[in-house]
C-alpha cells in the first residue's frame, strides 16, 4: 500500500502520471475533510457546540462529495459547491468569531487553485471570463464580511481564550499557505505531464514525417536533411562518402504481370534486403516509386563493393505469396562526392551511371 503509494507520488513528481481532475479534487476533498474535522475537534476542546457539529457535517459532507460527484465525474458542479462551502465556511467563522482569527485567507486560497482547476478543464480552456467573475465575487463577499464584521459583535469569539487568537490566526495562514503551495506543485506537475506528452508526440509525429509508409526506410525528405548535414561535414573536415541510386529492373512488368499488391510486397523485400546489408551509419531511403538512395560514409570503391552485395543478395532472393514466386533485379549508380559539388549534381552523376547500367542489360553496379 505505502509502496504503491510512493511509486505514484514519483511519477506524479516525474511527470510521467497525469494529473487528472479526478485526482486533484480527490485531493481536494480530502484535504478539506480533515481540515473540517480538525476544526470539529478544535472547538469541541472548548465548547463551542455549533461550530463542532457545523465542522463535523461539513467534513461527512465532504465524502458524500465524493461519491456525489467524484464517481460521476461532474467536475464543474463540484468546484461550484466546494466554492460555495468555502465562501460559506470563511464568512460565517470570521463573522462568528472574529477577524483576528485570520478565516479570511481562506478567501484568497480560493483564487489561485479555482483559476487552476477553471483552467485545467477542457469545458473552460482559454476562457477567462468565469474565473475573473468569480475572483470578483469572492472579492465583493471578502470586503462585505471585513465591513459586517467590523460594526457587528461575533457571538462565539468570547468562548476562545485570547490567547488562543493569535494561534488559531497562524495556524489558518500557515494552513492555506501549504495549501496554495501544494496546489502550485501540483500545476507544476500537470504542466511538466503535459511537456513530456507534447515532447512524445513530436518524436512520434518526426518519426513518421521522416518514414515511408509502405517500405518502413526513411522517405525522401529524410534524406535531402541526411545529404545536406553529410555534406557540410565533408565540407569542413574533408571527411569521403558516396551516393548509390538502386532502382528495380523492369518493375513496371512486374506490377502488370502479378498485380500492384504483389508489386508492394517486392518493394517490401528489397526494402528488407538492403537495410539488413547495410551498416548503421550509413543511410538509405526510397528515393521515389521502385527506387532507393543510398548514402555510404566511404569512397567510390567501398560503394561499388556494398551495390554488388546488395545487388547479388536482391537476385538471389525470391518473394511468393499464394500463386507466385519471383525473383527481381536490380541496377546501381555509384558516384562519390567530389569537393565543390552540389547534392543535386552528385545525384544527377549517380543517375547518370545508373542509366549507363540500365543500356547495357541491367541487373549491374556502375561507378
Ligand atoms: P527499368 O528497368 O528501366 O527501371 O524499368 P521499370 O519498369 O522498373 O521502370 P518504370 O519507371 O517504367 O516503372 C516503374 C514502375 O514502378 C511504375 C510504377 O507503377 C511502379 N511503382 C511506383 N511506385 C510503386 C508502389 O508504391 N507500388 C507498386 N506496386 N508499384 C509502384
Ligand atoms: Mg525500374
Ligand atoms: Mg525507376
Amino acid at each position: 500500500m505505502f509502496e504503491s503509494f510512493k511509486k505514484e507520488i514519483i511519477r506524479i513528481a516525474k511527470g510521467s502520471r497525469k494529473i487528472d481532475d479526478g485526482l486533484k479534487y480527490s485531493f481536494l476533498i480530502a484535504l478539506l475533510a480533515v481540515i473540517h474535522l480538525f476544526f470539529s475537534v478544535f472547538y469541541y476542546y472548548f465548547n463551542v457546540l455549533t461550530l463542532v457539529l457545523y465542522n463535523l457535517a461539513s467534513g461527512i459532507f465532504y465524502f458524500t462529495l465524493y461519491k456525489v460527484f467524484v464517481k460521476k465525474k461532474k467536475y464543474f458542479q463540484l468546484m461550484n459547491v466546494m466554492l460555495v462551502e468555502i465562501l460559506f465556511f470563511a464568512s460565517s467563522s470570521t463573522l462568528l468569531l472574529g477577524w483576528d482569527f485570520g478565516y479570511m485567507v481562506y478567501f484568497l486560497a480560493l483564487v489561485p487553485v479555482m483559476f487552476y482547476l477553471l483552467f485545467t478543464n477542457p469545458r473552460f480552456y482559454g476562457n477567462l471570463k468565469l474565473p475573473v467573475a468569480y475572483s470578483i465575487l469572492i472579492c465583493v463577499i471578502f470586503i462585505l464580511v471585513k465591513e459586517i464584521s467590523y460594526y457587528t459583535t461575533p457571538p462565539y469569539g468570547q468562548y476562545i481564550p485570547e490567547s488562543v487568537v493569535p494561534v488559531m490566526y497562524i495556524f489558518n495562514s500557515i494552513l492555506v499557505f501549504l495549501f496554495e503551495a501544494f496546489f502550485s506543485l501540483l500545476f507544476v506537475f500537470e504542466i511538466l505531464h503535459m511537456q513530456n506528452a507534447l515532447r512524445a508526440q513530436n518524436t512520434r509525429l518526426d518519426t513518421l514525417a521522416n518514414l515511408d509508409p509502405l517500405t518502413q526506410l526513411f522517405n525522401r525528405r529524410s534524406m535531402e536533411q541526411h545529404l545536406n548535414h553529410t555534406m557540410d561535414i565533408a565540407k569542413t573536415n574533408g571527411t569521403v562518402f558516396s551516393v548509390i541510386i538502386a532502382d528495380i529492373d523492369d518493375f513496371k512488368k512486374v506490377n502488370d504481370t502479378y498485380g500492384h499488391d504483389f508489386g508492394d510486397k517486392v518493394l517490401s523485400n528489397v526494402s528488407h534486403i538492403l537495410k539488413s546489408q547495410m551498416r548503421d551509419e550509413d543511410y538509405v531511403c526510397r528515393w521515389g516509386g521502385e527506387e532507393f538512395l543510398l548514402l555510404i560514409h566511404a569512397n567510390k570503391e567501398i560503394a561499388k563493393a556494398v551495390s554488388e552485395r546488395i545487388r547479388s543478395e536482391v537476385e538471389k532472393s525470391i518473394v511468393t505469396d499464394s500463386s507466385t514466386s519471383l525473383s527481381v533485379t536490380m541496377t546501381f549508380g555509384v558516384m562519390d562526392y567530389i569537393p565543390g559539388c552540389s547534392i543535386e549534381k552528385l545525384i544527377a552523376l549517380a543517375d547518370k551511371n545508373l542509366y549507363k547500367g540500365k543500356r547495357n542489360g541491367k541487373n549491374q553496379v556502375v561507378a
